[in-house]
């Protein structure tokens, strides 16, 4: 078992410090801590076949969220992202609910849904029906397309038939269930709507359009609780004003979107550096936030009888370890094998504690000092650097500023201005 890096510590050690303490704690493999070491790491040849048209690649920071209790078990957590304050956020939350334990997770399974719509049939009920009689032929066909999946214990689970009503009239729109597994498992369902496609034709004779995986994941569904001791969130007014804070996303959209984009910093994060899908995972989200017909908090804050803070996430999270750029992009491999999954389960269920851990700390932050103290001065060091400082003019503007109070552009370039001429 991974032992919990002492947040302080690790915060200020250098980046390659950083780095052995982690390679230390999880036993990385050597290849993937070279991979790390490297910070231009993705080579040219093999992002050019990633994608089309590639001329460049952009690097993105990967902190590392220290102190992560999940499941009883101690996590390091990799995320990639540009903004400040995330990193810190999630290790602050994981620091504070360590007395009770950490996060407590589980998972509905890893069901994907593939989608096959069709046009102009007659008799849509009947049509209905005829699909439904017809499951064992459809199970045949699917699983014929993929006997890895079916090796790994994945392969298609069931069938859902729907009659859609459009501004073009009613449609039939077949739903495949698949356990896709360790995979996210959106090609994998394609090339299963693709394959049964033409006998969905014949036996409806309708038309077929679209064959293709729906992002609303609602049968892949992982979920995280959590509960703070009032001592550790500085006291029961902090606890009661989060409840009332999480109370407004819960009932009006404007501020469910910020919340739960603030809840998508964590997830994107990790979904990121482990070389996952990121819109899959945030268009999955946001279609599950307004799944009963308004936008809702994806998230819910309450207190719990012994009088701590209480906090629960569900989402979807159609994540994998194997497929996609998980095993194709070097760094995203070494960053899922620091995460210690055993499969995509697994890390779908540590993405939603961190996801819940962020959706805590922005909540504790905006009912204390306010969301800009922290992360202005957190974000200082970008301030300094858009104003032109470099190298060790970076750290004197940030202190010109922090001694003025004072964290702006116009702040930076007066200090940046000062600072040369007196050098
Ligand atoms: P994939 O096709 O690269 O890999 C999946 C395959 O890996 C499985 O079909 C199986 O044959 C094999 N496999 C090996 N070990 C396995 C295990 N333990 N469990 C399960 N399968 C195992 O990838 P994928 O997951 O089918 O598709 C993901 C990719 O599809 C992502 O890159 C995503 O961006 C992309 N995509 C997304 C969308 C969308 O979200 N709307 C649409 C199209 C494509």
């Amino acid at each position: 078992m991974t032992q919990a890096l002492d947040a302080g510590v690790f915060a200020a050690l250098s980046p390659e410090a950083r780095l052995n303490g982690v390679v230390e704690a999880t036993g990385l493999s050597d290849a993937s801590a070279a991979q790390l070491r490297e910070p231009s790491n993705l080579a040219p040849d093999v992002a050019n076949h990633m994608i089309e048209n590639m001329i460049s690649t952009i690097a993105i920071p990967v902190g590392v969220a220290t102190g992560m209790i999940v499941d009883g078990r101690e996590r390091l957590v990799p995320l990639a992202i540009e903004e400040t304050s995330i990193v810190g956020f999630v290790s602050d939350a994981a620091a504070r609910c360590r007395a009770t334990g950490g996060f407590s997770t589980s998972m509905s399974g890893t069901v994907m849904i593939a989608q096959v719509q069709v046009l102009g049939v007659a008799n849509p009920h009947a049509a209905r029906l005829e699909i439904l009689a017809r499951e064992e032929e459809i199970r045949a066909i699917c699983d014929g397309c993929d006997s890895v999946l079916l090796e790994h214990g994945g392969g298609f689970r069931g069938l859902e038939v729907r009659l859609v009503e459009s501004s073009q009239g009613m449609m039939l729109v077949l739903h495949l269930l698949v356990d896709t597994r360790d995979a996210m498992g959106a090609n994998t369902v394609n090339t299963m709507a693709e394959r049964l496609a033409p006998r969905i034709g014949e036996w409806t004779k309708g038309t077929v359009l679209l064959r293709i995986l729906s992002n609303l994941a609602d049968r892949r569904l992982a979920r995280a609780r959590a509960a703070w001791r009032v001592e550790d969130i500085g006291g029961a007014q902090v606890r009661d004003a989060m409840v009332s804070a999480s109370a407004l996303a819960a009932s009006d959209p404007y501020r469910a979107a910020t919340n739960n984009k603030g809840i998508m910093n964590g997830i994107s994060a990790v979904v990121l550096a482990t070389g996952n899908d990121t819109r899959a995972v945030e268009a999955g989200a946001h279609a599950f936030a307004a799944r009963e017909g308004s936008y809702r908090s994806l998230s819910h804050w309450e207190v719990d009888p012994e009088g701590n803070l209480s906090g629960a996430i569900e989402l979807p999270m159609a994540v994998g370890t194997v497929g996609g750029a998980t095993r194709a992009h070097p760094t995203a491999r070494a960053l899922l094998e620091l995460t210690q999954v055993s499969g995509a389960e697994e890390l779908a269920r540590v993405i939603a504690a961190v996801g819940l851990a962020q959706n805590f700390a922005a909540l504790h932050a905006l009912c204390t000092d306010g969301i800009q103290k922290g992360h202005m001065a957190r974000h200082a060091a970008n301030v300094a650097i858009e104003a032109g400082a470099t190298g060790p003019e970076v750290e004197a503007v940030v202190a010109a500023m922090a001694k003025r109070g004072t964290i702006s552009a116009s702040a930076a370039r007066e200090a940046l201005r000062s600072h040369r001429e007196e050098a």
